[in-house]
C-alpha cells in the first residue's frame, strides 16, 4: 500500500502528544486525525498546521474514522485513561466498548493497527479479536514505555547513555510486567557485572518503572509525552524495511500452556509489522513471572463477557 498517511484515533492527551511526535520526527507525508468530537480533531488539526513552518512538510487534517482506513498505520488512542489510584485493568469494561465501535471500520484493513488505549494488552487481543487482522499487523504499543523507562532509570544510576543499555521490561504493561535483569547487558557487559550494580538497584529500579505512570497521573492527570515519543519511533519502524527489536505487544497463540493472549516480548519489526517474537530467557525465576504475568491477562480477557 504504502501511501505515507498515518492516522491517529482518539485525539486526548496521549493522541495530540503521538501527533506532535510525528510530526517532529518527519515520520509521514500526510497526518489524519480522529476523535468521536469532531471539534478536537479539527482543532489539533488547526493547531499543529499553525506551526508547520518548523517541521518536517506533512498535511495534518481532521478526517472521519472510514477515511483512516487508507492509512498505512493507524494508531488507537480512543478511551478514557486512568485516575489516580486507578489500575489500567481498572479501565477494561469501557474501554471494550469502545474497541467494538472502533474494530467495526477496520474489518479488511490493510494496513497496521497500533493499539496505545489501555489496558493495552487486552485491548490488543480484542482488537484482533474483532478486526480478524493477522496477528502480525495488530500492535499493542505494550512494554515498550517500560521499556524506555528502565532504561533511563537504569542510565542514571550508572552514567551510561540509555542506547547503550539494553534490558528489556516483558509481559503485561501494568502491575504484573517483568524486568529481565538476567539478560540486561550495558554494552557488552552483563549488568549484573556492572561495579556496584546491587539486588536491592533492581527491585529499587523495577518498582521505579512500576510506579511512573501513577506518579505522573497524580501529579498532572494523564502521562503523554514520553508515549507520545515512543509510539512516533515504533510507527516509523512500520514504515521501513529496517527489522527494529521493539518490546511490543502482539496476540500470541499457544503462548506457553496458556490461552491466546496478548503480551509484550522483544519483537523484529518492520513494515510487514511483527515479522518475529524473540523469546530471551531460560531464567526459572523470570519465566515464573512472566508466567504470572500471562495469568492475569488470561483472566483480564475472560473478565469480559
Ligand atoms: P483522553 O481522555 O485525554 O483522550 C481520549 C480521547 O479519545 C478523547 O478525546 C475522546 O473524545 C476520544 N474517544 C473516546 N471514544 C472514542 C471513540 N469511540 N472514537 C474516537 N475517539 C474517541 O485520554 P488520554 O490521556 O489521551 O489516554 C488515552 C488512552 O491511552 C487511555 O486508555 C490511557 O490509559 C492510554 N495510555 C496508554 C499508554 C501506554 O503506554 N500504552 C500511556 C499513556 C496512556
Amino acid at each position: 500500500m504504502r501511501t505515507g498517511k498515518v492516522g491517529i484515533v482518539g485525539m486526548g492527551w496521549v493522541g495530540s502528544s503521538v501527533a506532535m511526535s510525528l510530526l517532529q520526527a518527519g515520520v509521514c507525508k500526510e497526518l489524519l486525525l480522529h476523535d468521536i468530537k469532531q471539534e478536537i480533531a479539527e482543532g489539533e488539526a488547526l493547531d499543529l498546521t499553525h506551526g508547520a513552518i518548523f517541521l518536517p512538510p506533512c498535511q495534518v487534517r481532521a478526517a472521519s474514522l472510514e477515511e483512516l482506513t487508507v492509512c498505512d498505520v493507524v494508531i488507537i488512542t480512543a478511551g478514557r485513561g486512568g485516575n489516580p489510584g486507578e489500575t489500567r485493568l481498572d479501565l477494561l469494561q469501557e474501554n471494550v466498548q469502545i474497541v467494538k465501535k472502533i474494530s467495526q471500520s477496520f474489518i479488511g484493513y490493510k494496513g497496521i493497527l497500533v493499539i496505545v488505549s489501555n489496558p493495552v494488552d487486552v485491548l490488543t487481543y480484542f482488537y484482533q479479536k474483532y478486526t480478524q487482522l493477522p496477528v502480525n499487523r495488530v500492535i499493542g504499543t505494550g512494554t515498550l514505555l517500560d521499556t524506555a523507562r528502565l532504561r533511563q532509570s537504569i542510565s542514571q544510576r550508572i552514567q551510561v547513555d540509555p542506547k547503550n543499555i539494553h534490558a528489556y521490561v516483558v509481559g503485561e504493561h501494568g502491575d504484573s510486567e517483568v524486568v529481565l535483569w538476567s539478560q540486561a547487558l550495558v554494552g557488552a557487559t552483563p549488568l549484573r557485572q556492572w561495579p556496584g550494580w546491587t539486588k536491592e538497584l533492581e527491585s529499587e529500579i523495577a518498582a521505579e518503572v512500576k510506579r511512573a505512570a501513577q506518579e505522573i497521573i497524580k501529579r498532572k492527570g494523564a502521562t503523554n509525552h514520553a508515549i507520545g515519543l515512543v509510539t512516533a519511533h515504533l510507527v516509523q519502524a512500520l514504515l521501513q524495511p529496517t527489522r527494529k527489536i521493539l518490546c511490543v505487544s502482539t496476540v500470541m497463540n499457544g503462548f506457553s500452556d496458556f490461552k491466546p493472549i496478548a503480551t509484550s516480548l522483544p519483537s523484529v519489526v518492520s513494515n510487514n509489522g511483527v515479522e518475529e517474537v524473540l523469546f530471551v530467557t531460560s531464567n526459572d525465576s523470570e519465566l515464573k513471572f512472566l508466567k504470572q504475568s500471562v495469568e492475569i491477562l488470561v483472566k483480564a480477557i475472560d473478565s469480559v463477557s
